[in-house]
């Protein structure tokens, strides 16, 4: 196998991260909900108008703390697309929740908000889009179906923040929403997310969970003079240095932005001609998206086709990755009866995705060297894996 010269991902970083690292052990507050993490929520809250905004140690815990605020019981039904991370839904059937897969649009890759009300029963309690790509949902669709049938939304937004959708950030539109901080997203701190509500009726409550099932956050605000254990909770708050490294990366929003948007847009200007004459389909996005350049995929016209290619990338040391396979055809996903033909489309284009290298320090020349090694394959041409 040939040795690897251009990964995958390579997660990037500004600079300052050490220096906020160092100023953060130097303040001696090590564990959460100190000077950064303070900082980056208000940022957060400022730059997505979004009222309320809490790290966490993940996008996963974030789910879960979702789950938890909407007293998700045991045969609730919570609809989410099939084509997404497991952690979109597990976070709900580790609440005792049945998963309803939803299939996705052939153009985004995103939940067919067409076949949403067909889902809904007396069961259904929430509806989680998953804004692949960081590509926003029909949201104003979403919202009025969810609206009807008195639902919550909880946006899985781990790869859009800073994206929008007519104008308005993405993460703003359902009760809650997630992002997520891991190394493989546009900004890191290794492994991070954080919870975003806009609805009030959980801000407390939220505090609550976080901090262990404590009102620990009213103690510390002076508001009550002892603290005690009040709700069910868990342990949702990242160390300050994570926080430290975070603030970093978000002050560093337009930079990063800008690194991969160049990567975007060069892959994008130079592989549509051998994509239209290959039948290759590159990313689709919406006039009303405005996305955060997470990533770039190419749908072949077939599983073996996808193969070949992955196979002709690697042998010229180029990562590529496919992703994810469909949740409803997982061994957890047939435990509820789904079958092959359920959603057709999902299981389609999760055999002829392929992504591309995708990082902030991605050089021109390497650029060139992706570009030029994937207009070295032909579809039809390429030998058989
Ligand atoms: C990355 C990702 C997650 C999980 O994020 P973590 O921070 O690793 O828990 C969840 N949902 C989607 C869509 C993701 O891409």
């Amino acid at each position: 196998m040939a040795e690897i010269k251009i990964p995958f991902n390579k997660p990037g970083m500004t600079g300052r991260e050490q220096t906020y690292m160092a100023d953060a052990l130097q303040r001696g507050h090590l564990s959460g909900d100190g000077y950064y993490t303070k900082l980056c929520n208000r940022r957060l809250e400022t730059e997505l108008g979004v009222s309320k905004v809490m790290l966490t140690t993940s996008c996963t815990h974030a789910l879960e703390m979702s789950a938890l605020l909407l007293d998700i019981q045991p045969g609730d039904e919570v609809i989410v697309p099939s084509f997404t991370f497991v952690s979109s839904i597990n976070a709900f059937v580790l609440r005792g929740a049945k998963p309803i897969f939803a299939d996705i649009r052939p153009d985004t890759l995103n939940l067919d908000e067409n076949q949403l009300e067909s889902l809904i029963t007396e069961k259904t309690r929430a509806i989680v889009p998953v804004h692949y790509a960081g590509v926003g949902c029909d949201m104003d669709t979403i919202g009025q179906i969810a609206a009807r049938h008195n639902l919550a939304v909880v946006e899985d937004d781990a790869q859009g923040l800073f994206a929008r959708y007519k104008g308005k950030p993405l993460g703003s539109f359902g009760q809650m929403a997630t992002v997520s901080f891991h190394e493989t997203k546009n900004f890191i701190c290794g492994e991070g997310g954080a919870l975003l509500i806009n609805d009030p009726a959980f801000f407390e409550r939220a505090e609550i969970i976080r901090e262990k099932g404590t009102n620990r956050g009213r103690f510390f605000r002076g508001q009550v003079d002892k603290y005690t254990w009040v709700d069910v909770g868990s342990s949702y708050l990242p160390a300050e240095v994570l926080a430290a490294f975070l603030y970093a990366q978000l002050e560093a929003r337009e930079e990063i932005t800008a690194k991969r948007k160049r990567v975007f847009e060069f892959y994008q200007e130079n592989l549509a001609g051998w994509a239209a004459a290959n039948g290759v389909r590159l990313p689709v996005v919406p006039e009303d998206c405005e996305q955060p350049y997470h990533m770039f995929y190419l749908l072949f016209p077939s599983l073996e086709e996808r193969q070949s290619f992955i196979g002709h990338m690697r042998s010229k040391g180029i990562q590529t990755s496919f992703h994810y396979l469909p949740l409803h055809l997982s061994d957890m996903g047939r435990r509820w009866g789904y079958r092959e033909g359920d959603c057709p489309v999902t299981e389609k284009l999760s055999d002829c995705l392929v992504r591309l290298p995708f990082f902030n320090e991605l050089t021109q020349d390497q650029l060139e060297e992706v570009a030029e090694t994937v207009q070295a394959f032909s579809v039809g041409l390429a030998p058989r894996v």
